[in-house]
This record gives C-alpha cells, sequence and structure tokens, in this order.
C-alpha cells in the first residue's frame, strides 16, 4: 500500500518509519523505567503494543525492513545501554519480532473481517472482534515470552516460574489493553472518508441528553474516587471494587467510552503498582504484585470491552429489527397501495387514465402520460394523470420513448431539463423533473406502449421498488386495456350493421330517442323517414342474394352522402332503412326523400314514409307514423314518398331514373 497521501499531510514510508520508532522508543523507555529490582526486568512493557499496533497497520505494506532493523536495534540498544547482557538484549529484540508477526498471522486467520478492512487500523465494533484480539495478544504474548525468558536465561538472569509468567502477562496485557483502545479509537486517530467531517462528540460516542451525561460524568466522578480510595488512601486489596464502576459504564455507555475508562484506569493502577503502592501493595515481591496488577488491568479490560460490546450488538440488532420492521410496514403499504391500484385500474371505464393516475398515486409522481403508435406513424398519449395537453411524437424522429417502446427495456433520466435525448417538447412542460419509461407489454411479451412518469423531484433513479410496482401496474394494465379495446370494438360491432356498416336498429333507438330529447330541449323540428325498397324479392330472385346484399350496401353508401353531417340512416331490418333529421320539416323530409329515391341503384326504386315529430310523440310513435305512411306508399303504387297526415294527393311520385350499381 502506497504511502497515505492527501490534503491530511504527505508521509514518506520514511518519515511515517521515523513516527514508529520516536513512539516505539518513549514506550521502551518507559518500560525500562519500571525495571524496579535488581532482576532488571521491566515490570510493564508498553513496547510491545505499540510493535503491535504499528506492524498491524503495516500489514499491507510490500516491505517493513526498516521497521525490523527499527525494532530489532532500538530494542537492543535500550536494553544494551541500561545494562542488560548481551543475550537478554537479543532475546527481548527477538520477543517483539517474534510477537508482531504471531499477533499478525492469528489476526488475519482470527479475524479476517478487522483485517480486511480498507483503512491501515481496523475498527473494533462488535463482541465477536473482541475474542480474537484478546487470543491473538495472549498467543502472541507467549511467544514473545519464550524468547525473552531464553534469552534472560542465557543471559544468566533469574529464569523462574514467576519471571516466565511475568513475561507471558506483560507482553500480551501491553498489546491487549494498547491494541483494544487504538482499534476502537481508530475512527479518532485515523479517520476515514467523510469520517473526519462527523463531530468529535458522536465520533467519542458521547451520549446525548442532559440526564446521560450526567450519569457519565457520575460514573467518571465515581471511578476516580474509587481509584483514589482503593489505590492512594486505603490501599487495601479492594481492587474488585472498579469492576463496579467498570459494569455501570460499559453496560450503559458505548464501547469508546468503556475501552478509554478502562485504559485510564489501567495506566493509574499500573503507575500506582509500579511506585509500590496501591490496593497490592501487600503484596512482597514487586515482579508479583505489578503480575498481579496487569492480570487485573486485563481482566477488567476484557470484562468491559465484551459486555459494552455485547451491548452495542443488541443495540445494533434492535436498530436493525426496527429498520426490518419500518421496511415490512413500508411494504405492507406499497402492496396495500399497489392493489388499491390495481382495483382502481380493472374498475376503471378508461383503463389507460386509471393507470396513468395509478402510477403517479404508487411512485409519487406528479404525472404519467400513456403513448401508443395511432398506426399512422406517431406515437400519441392516449391517457394521461396530471398532464393536461396531448402529446405527439413522430416515430421517424429519434426519441426515448421511441427506443423503450422499440427494445421494451425501462429507461431513465434524472435532469430532463439537460438531457438532449429528451424530446424538446416534454423538455420544456417537465424542466428540471426526473423521467422513466416504463414499457407495456401485451401477452406475448410484445411492447404495445410506453408509459412516461414525470417526477416532479430530481431523483438519480426509481427507487427499486417504485419499479417493481411500476412494472407491476404496467403488465396488469395492458391486459385491462386489451380486454377494453376488445369491449369498446364489440360495443362498436354490436350497434352496426355488418353488411353496411350503418348503425342498426339498437343504435337507431338510441340515437332517434336522443334526437327527440334535443328536439324538444331546442323547440326545432325533427322529422322521421322510412326507406322500403321496392320489390326487392324479385331483385334477389332475378339476380340472386349476393347481388341483392351489393345493392344493400351501394344503396346505404349513396344514401350518406346525399344526408348532412347531423342526420342518421340506419339499417331498420332486410331492406328497409331509418333516417332521422333534425331541423327538417315532414316538407323538407319529402324534398330529401326525393333525392334518395333518385340515388337507388340498378335501376331500382324505393317507396319512402316521412312522418315528423310533434311533441308527446316517442320515437316509437313517429316510426309508426313513418311506416304507415310507407305502408299506403306501398299500396299507392311502390315508388312514391308519402308523408303522414297528408291524404294520398301529397303523395309525390318520384323523379323515376336511378344511378346505376
Ligand atoms: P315490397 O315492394 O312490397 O317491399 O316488396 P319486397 O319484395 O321488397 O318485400 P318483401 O318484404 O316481400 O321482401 C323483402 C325481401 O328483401 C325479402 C328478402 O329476400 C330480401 N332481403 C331482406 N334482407 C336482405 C339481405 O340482407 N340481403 C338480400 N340480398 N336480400 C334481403
Ligand atoms: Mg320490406
Ligand atoms: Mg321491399
Amino acid at each position: 500500500m502506497p504511502a497515505r497521501r492527501g490534503p491530511r499531510g504527505v508521509l514518506t514510508p520514511a518519515l511515517r518509519s521515523a513516527g514508529f520508532a520516536a513512539a516505539y522508543l518513549v514506550a521502551l523507555l518507559l518500560g525500562r523505567a519500571t525495571a524496579g529490582d535488581a532482576s532488571h526486568l521491566s515490570l510493564v512493557y508498553p513496547a510491545a503494543g505499540v510493535a503491535a499496533v504499528w506492524f498491524l497497520a503495516q500489514r499491507r505494506q510490500p516491505t517493513a525492513v526498516l521497521d525490523h532493523v527499527l525494532l530489532v536495534g532500538l530494542t537492543l540498544a535500550v536494553n544494551l545501554h541500561d545494562g542488560l547482557p548481551v543475550a537478554t538484549s537479543v532475546g527481548v529484540s527477538l520477543a517483539r519480532v517474534a510477537q508482531v508477526h504471531v499477533f499478525g498471522r492469528l489476526l488475519r486467520r482470527w479475524w479476517p473481517s478487522g483485517w480486511g478492512q480498507a483503512r491501515a487500523l481496523p475498527v473494533l465494533a462488535l463482541s465477536r472482534d473482541v475474542w480474537p484480539l484478546v487470543g491473538a495478544s495472549v498467543v502472541s504474548g507467549l511467544a514473545a515470552a519464550v524468547f525473552s525468558f531464553t534469552g534472560a536465561a542465557l543471559g544468566g538472569g533469574a529464569a523462574t516460574p514467576l519471571v516466565a509468567v511475568l513475561l507471558v502477562v506483560r507482553a500480551s496485557v501491553s498489546v491487549l489493553l494498547l491494541g483494544t483502545l487504538v482499534l476502537r479509537l481508530t475512527p479518532l486517530l485515523l479517520p476515514g472518508d467523510g469520517e473526519a467531517r462527523v463531530p468529535l462528540r458522536e465520533r467519542l460516542d458521547v451520549p446525548h441528553g442532559t440526564l446521560r451525561q450526567l450519569e457519565l460524568a457520575l460514573a467518571v466522578v465515581l471511578s476516580a474516587v474509587v481509584c483514589g480510595v482503593v489505590f492512594s488512601v486505603l490501599e487495601l486489596p479492594l481492587a474488585f471494587c472498579l469492576f463496579a464502576v467498570t459494569l455501570w459504564i460499559a453496560l450503559r455507555f458505548s464501547t469508546t467510552i468503556t475501552v478509554l475508562h478502562d485504559f485510564v484506569v489501567s495506566v493509574v493502577v499500573a503507575v500506582v503498582t509500579v511506585a509500590g503502592h496501591g490496593a497490592f501493595a501487600a503484596i512482597e515481591s514487586r515482579a508479583e504484585e505489578v503480575l498481579v496488577a496487569q492480570a487485573f488491568v486485563a481482566l477488567l479490560s476484557v470484562v468491559g470491552l465484551a459486555l459494552s460490546t455485547g451491548r452495542d450488538d443488541r443495540a445494533a440488532l434492535a436498530a436493525e429489527l426496527r429498520g426490518r420492521a419500518l421496511e415490512a410496514e413500508a411494504t405492507t403499504r406499497r402492496v396495500q397501495r399497489l392493489a388499491d391500484a390495481s382495483t382502481e385500474i380493472a374498475a376503471a371505464a378508461d383503463p389507460r387514465a386509471a393507470l396513468c393516475h395509478a402510477v403517479a398515486g404508487v411512485t409519487g409522481a406528479a404525472s404519467a402520460f400513456l403513448m401508443e403508435p395511432d398506426g399512422h406513424g406517431l406515437l400519441v398519449s392516449t391517457g394521461a394523470h396530471g398532464w393536461d395537453r396531448p402529446v405527439r411524437l413522430s416515430m421517424a424522429d429519434e426519441s426515448i420513448t421511441l427506443d423503450v417502446y422499440c427494445s421494451g427495456v425501462p429507461d431513465f433520466v434524472p435532469d430532463a431539463g439537460r438531457d438532449a435525448r429528451v424530446a424538446p417538447t416534454v423538455r420544456e412542460t417537465v424542466g428540471a423533473a426526473s423521467l422513466a419509461w416504463q414499457p407495456v407489454r401485451a401477452r406475448g411479451g410484445v411492447t404495445v406502449a410506453v408509459l412516461v412518469v414525470v417526477l416532479a423531484d430530481r431523483r438519480t433513479g426509481l427507487d427499486e421498488r417504485d419499479a417493481a410496482m411500476l412494472q407491476t401496474l404496467a403488465g396488469e394494465a395492458s391486459h385491462l386495456i386489451e380486454r377494453a379495446d376488445l369491449l369498446a370494438r364489440l360495443e362498436v360491432a354490436a350497434e352496426r350493421d355488418p353488411l353496411t356498416g350503418l348503425p342498426n336498429r339498437r343504435r337507431w333507438d338510441a340515437t332517434a330517442s336522443g334526437e327527440i330529447a334535443r328536439a324538444q330541449r331546442h323547440g326545432t323540428p325533427l322529422t322521421f323517414a322510412m326507406i322500403d325498397l321496392d320489390h326487392f324479392k324479385h331483385y334477389n330472385d332475378a339476380h340472386g342474394h349476393l347481388a341483392g346484399d351489393d345493392l344493400l350496401t351501394e344503396f346505404a353508401r349513396r344514401v350518406g352522402l346525399v344526408l348532412r353531417e347531423m342526420d342518421t340512416v340506419a339499417r331498420w331490418g332486410g331492406e328497409e332503412f331509418a333516417l332521422a333529421l333534425p331541423g327538417c320539416t315532414a316538407s323538407d323530409a319529402a324534398e330529401l326523400a326525393r333525392r334518395i329515391q333518385a340515388v337507388v341503384p340498378a335501376g331500382q326504386t324505393c317507396t319512402i314514409g316521412v312522418a315528423q315529430w310533434e311533441p308527446g310523440l316517442t320515437s316509437d310513435d313517429v316510426v309508426a307514423r313513418a311506416d304507415g305512411a310507407l305502408y299506403r306508399g306501398k299500396r299507392g303504387g311502390r315508388d312514391l314518398v308519402a308523408v303522414h297526415g297528408r291524404a294520398l294527393p301529397g303523395v309525390i311520385p318520384s323523379p323515376s331514373g336511378a344511378a346505376g350499381l
């Protein structure tokens, strides 16, 4: 890993090693200062912890030759300078090398999640991180003790079991205490990206709320009082009292605070004990006393750490559970919204508009519209919600809508106002909003439409769940749209005569009633007429039924040409047709009837009965009157126009001669 470079300072590897050398030297001297008796044995050994932490932080450096040289050289130099035999000094130096390597190897194996962290110093966060650290500290302490002990023995020093135990404990405790402290305070010591901006208070996990802060202050004061009384005033074996304070802090406050507290207590206990005072002062041998003190602080710190990280674990679990519960609630709400939206679309007369409305509802979009090909080279909006102008895009021009329609793949544009791919008309309308496109696929998977969703708030992408809901709604809607279109076609078919394409009797009934209501409202005239082809049976007999069909079709077409837009012609049945002529009196209608007679194809003729609507008459009444007149016309010789209420002299003979088919 290259040296850390950046605004926080550029440190070359050499400078970094110089920093290590300084820290290590201070720790060595501190340790040597505790060499209390003739054995020259340091009673505490902070240098072991400094070296272990440093080499852990350097675990990704390609070579650490310089650091090894410094480690061995400084250890040798300080020990030799202190008058220790060469063999002892070499043993202590090798012990340090052994310890940093065993510690590193074990952490790598037992704590892969910490070892693998990108930052130089891994963070000690959960209770499961504590045990690898404890284990690696103890085993590496054992490894170091083997070298120190051998060195001491070869150097002619005391090689008693007590010395052996002290060597193990002092090396282990040093690494454990310093390791715990540094790895827990990593975010403070070496803040990662973004962490430096987090206020120190939060990085230290100082509790919020006056009461909690008061409680913390109380715990710290009590800890100080207990330390003072037990280690300075009384000097009785009451050190266990400190466990009570540690339990309080560990169970109530963060791991960072617990670790800091335990470290300060450990330093106080070590200093006081090395000075020959405190709760362990009654123990006669200084080495034994310091051994007990170190075992005490080690236990204190492990218990504190285990409890507080266990508490953190539970808090993290509770937070996760709360998060999951909120997520589940949100999912339930979404499913409910989706179900409501589906029902809304299924029940709607116009599923297109309902789809757009539902989509806007579930995604929180400002508007949504549905684009479909119109069969003439355009993609047009066929349904919309929150969108008042029609959108028309040529399929000859490039557009995201067209891309999505062709590819069937959804698309998203975070800033529609700046994305050149968005059609200018759409861009101007939606401004800086985000846009999402969702293909609507029919049963066979073919894209039949594209849903365009306009999100007023800028988003970087559609939320995964929103995208899933959009897809579900689009999928469901496609079937409903298909069904609605089919129904609409059936409805149209149900009201049309298949042969001539004219409205059939059913449609006629609705139209006739509507026209009567209108005439009544506006007081305008309205006339109905019934047309019956003369001797059509003969025509069929003479030319065949198919020719008869053609004649009917052509006649229907020609009548349509004669009529005004507001008029209605319907196929009443067989060779009979009904006319509704709004705004026409009977005389106007008779005139029109004559023009219709003139367009009967193939030299055929027809008879037409005319009746004007009068207030109070239903459409059936008027039809019956027109039919009556028609009947009279037939009896009068056919090829006539007969007007209801007028005697046969009122019958107007038609101009003969008609256009061919
Ligand atoms: P009239 O002058 O008295 O009306 O004589 P008509 O022969 O026209 O009247 P009639 O009611 O006796 O016969 C109607 C004929 O119209 C009988 C039927 O074959 C024919 N017709 C009815 N519907 C159709 C049709 O859809 N296609 C064809 N080709 N003929 C039809
Ligand atoms: Mg007839
Ligand atoms: Mg007839």
